[in-house]
């Protein structure tokens, strides 16, 4: 069984999805294949925009508008015949969707997770109909009875052996219908609601899944040739890598890499499974293999770039030095604010740290540790990664920039800069 991972950008377009059926009719009859799915190009936030509470009621038809146009645009395309069985799926979708959208606030994670779901189980739909009607049969799972979290609603923590189970219950009609199509980024909490695990979390949803089935194989089919050594956004003349240790792809996904989301790779490292990267625009082509490989290959810099973040210094009032106990406070409050540190380093007198910029987490920050400390900080920042780097390569990316902080490890070193 291999497990392919499709996101938003594959499937934004009626040719996209097109040029996705074309790769799933490729690898069909290799293996069985349980396909995940984003939601189409943009959708999630186009439904971020409709849970309740964040904006007026009042806006409310023009984004639900330009939501169903952009679908149905999609499918006009894909079923000409408009007596086809997906309008009535897809219409009984926009109208819960505009139900919920409708409803009074009540917790915000709850209802960010209960409106958002809407991209995937949408998208799996169409696609799900699409594959059907070129004969490419398939069963559509509906994963928020499959993967188990928490009851956070948003970021949920996935329970694995509960999911596993979930996974074991599947097998008998995945062995009679050897593709699946179900959604990623959605599952369901404890407590039976919908739940979410982060933004871009379709690449963890494909990772659960490889685990709890025992997977050959996942791929996630990408706008991009591979793991690149740099994001082509940001850089001219980027290198393919093509082996990339379990753990430096950890690393990478930590420091920032946007190719995979953070938390894919430890599950497949935990049961050995690969991890392929590979182009839906180039599907012939190799691309890039996470697995059990020693370095790098071929060895060269890898850059990652962070922008908007804020550089925070934090000072005790009183005459102590930044020791475990302030900083047992001032971690306290992090944890507590979900507030994540991209970078820190201490002196005896103050404690910096680097992390996104969000006026509001500063806010409450500030408004925490008020009475033990002053708080300095710099907004607007670029916080540059570079591993496997030389004082060539720091001097060049840096140019006449200002450091406002740097730090530097055998392999690697991370730079915040104006
Ligand atoms: N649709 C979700 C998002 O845009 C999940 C994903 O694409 O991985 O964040
Ligand atoms: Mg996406």
């Amino acid at each position: 069984m291999k497990v392919f991972k499709f996101g938003g950008a594959s499937v934004n377009s009626a040719s996209a999805v097109r040029n996705m059926a074309n790769i799933v009719h490729r690898h069909l009859g290799d293996s069985t294949l349980v396909v995940v799915v984003s939601a189409m190009g943009k959708t999630t936030n186009m439904l971020e925009k409709l849970v309740p509470g964040v904006n007026p009621p009042a806006q409310h038809p023009a984004l639900l508008k330009q939501v169903t146009d952009y679908h149905y645009t999609i499918i006009h395309d894909l079923f000409p015949d408009t007596s086809h069985p997906v309008y009535n799926a897809v219409e009984n979708l926009f109208q819960h969707l505009a139900q919920q959208s409708a409803l009074p606030p009540s917790d915000y994670n709850f209802d960010y997770s209960q409106t958002v779901c809407y991209g995937e189980l949408i998208s799996t739909t169409i696609i799900s109909h699409y594959l059907n009607s070129i004969g490419l049969n398939n069963l559509w799972v509906d994963i928020r009875n499959v993967i188990r979290t928490d009851n956070q609603y948003r970021e949920g923590i996935v329970d694995f052996a509960a999911t596993k189970c979930n996974t074991q219950n599947l097998l008998p009609s995945i062995n009679t219908l050897p593709l699946v199509i179900t959604q990623g980024f959605i599952a369901g909490s404890a407590d039976g609601h919908t739940s979410t695990l982060g933004r871009e979390g379709s690449d963890y949803s494909a990772s659960i899944l490889s685990y709890c089935l025992g997977a050959e194989s996942m791929t996630i089919w990408k706008d991009v040739p591979g793991f690149l050594n740099a994001d082509p956004k940001y850089f001219p003349d980027t290198v393919k890598i093509e082996q990339i240790p379990y753990n430096e792809a950890i690393e990478l996904a930590y420091y920032g890499a946007s190719v995979i989301h953070p938390k894919t790779v430890k599950p497949i490292q935990n049961k050995n499974i690969q991890l392929h990267i590979k182009s839906f625009l180039d599907p012939d082509a190799p691309g890039s293999v996470i697995g059990p490989f020693s370095t790098i290959q071929p060895l060269t810099p890898l850059y990652i770039f962070k922008n908007n973040q804020t550089l925070l210094s934090i000072l005790p009032k009183d005459f102590s030095f930044i020791a475990e106990d302030n900083l047992q406070t001032i971690f306290a409050v992090l944890a507590k604010l979900n507030i994540r540190v991209n970078l820190m380093q201490n002196t005896a007198l103050s404690f910096s740290l680097c992390i996104d910029d969000n006026p509001l987490l500063l806010n409450q920050l500030r408004d925490n540790l008020q009475n033990q400390f002053r708080l300095r900080y710099n907004q607007g920042l670029q916080l540059i990664t570079i591993r496997y780097y030389t004082q060539d390569i720091i001097d060049r990316i840096v140019d006449s920039r200002t450091i406002l902080l740097q730090q530097r490890t055998r392999t690697t070193t991370q730079i915040v800069i104006q």
